[in-house]
């Protein structure tokens, strides 16, 4: 079934799926685990909306392209059209806030780090984006609520928003003076520390602070 944005209390979002900017590297333990530098200023990728499926049915993911890490991550839902815009009103175009999973082929993206390329084909194929229903921003710190990811029982990745490099107003902000943020779509946050390879079969709990917890299977 094609994919369509959902809120968490059964509301119909009206907007159609649009695209999916990310940062990178907004969380210092992350960026260390990969030996990556910190940025200095917000390292910004798009996924296409063709790369968003719907995180509580089994997602599929690539075989025979290396590795494939999950990366747990607050999703903003845009509500708003948002262009060079300030922090009071990238807070008032927040219709939603969700999970998201950033899954990277990552063997394929150290290649193409190596080579001097462009990260496409590790970040935004088919399916690389799983997205979770979305609670009302009303419901949520976004300057202090927790993410969790379990893999088979364990947990594995546990950071807080409060983390980022970048906050999420700012980040919102930021992103406007670049890319034009439209009603449907989505801003992932950046991963907290923790990302590892997720396996066909896996099973996969993800958690925003206690308001929105999703049972889910990689195939
Ligand atoms: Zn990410």
């Amino acid at each position: 079934m094609a994919y369509q944005h959902q809120f968490d209390d059964g509301r119909a979002v009206d907007w159609p799926l649009g695209k999916v900017v990310c940062i990178g590297r907004n969380y210092a333990a992350h960026a260390a685990e990969l030996n990556n530098p910190i940025p200095t200023t917000p390292l910004l990728f798009i996924k296409p909306a063709s790369a968003v499926v719907n995180m509580a049915e089994p997602f599929r993911v690539p075989r025979d392209l290396g590795e494939v890490h999950f990366e747990t991550e607050l999703a903003i839902l845009i509500g708003q059209p948002l262009t060079s815009a300030d922090e009071t009103q990238a807070a008032e175009a927040i219709a939603g806030v969700g999970l998201g999973l950033d899954l990277t082929l990552r063997d394929l993206q150290d290649a193409l780090k190596k080579a001097g390329q462009p990260w496409e084909k590790a970040k935004s194929f088919d399916g690389a984006c799983p997205l979770s229903s979305f609670i009302s921003p009303d419901n949520i710190d976004l300057t202090d609520c927790q993410i969790r990811l379990q893999v088979n029982g364990e947990l594995r990745q546990d950071g807080n928003s409060s983390q980022m490099l970048t906050p999420v107003l700012e980040l919102l902000s930021y992103a406007s003076r670049f890319f034009t943020l439209n009603p449907g779509d989505v801003v992932l946050t950046g991963t907290p520390a923790g990302v590892g390879p997720v396996r066909p079969d896996d099973q996969l709990v993800v958690e925003l602070a206690d308001q929105l917890r999703v049972e889910t299977r990689a195939c």
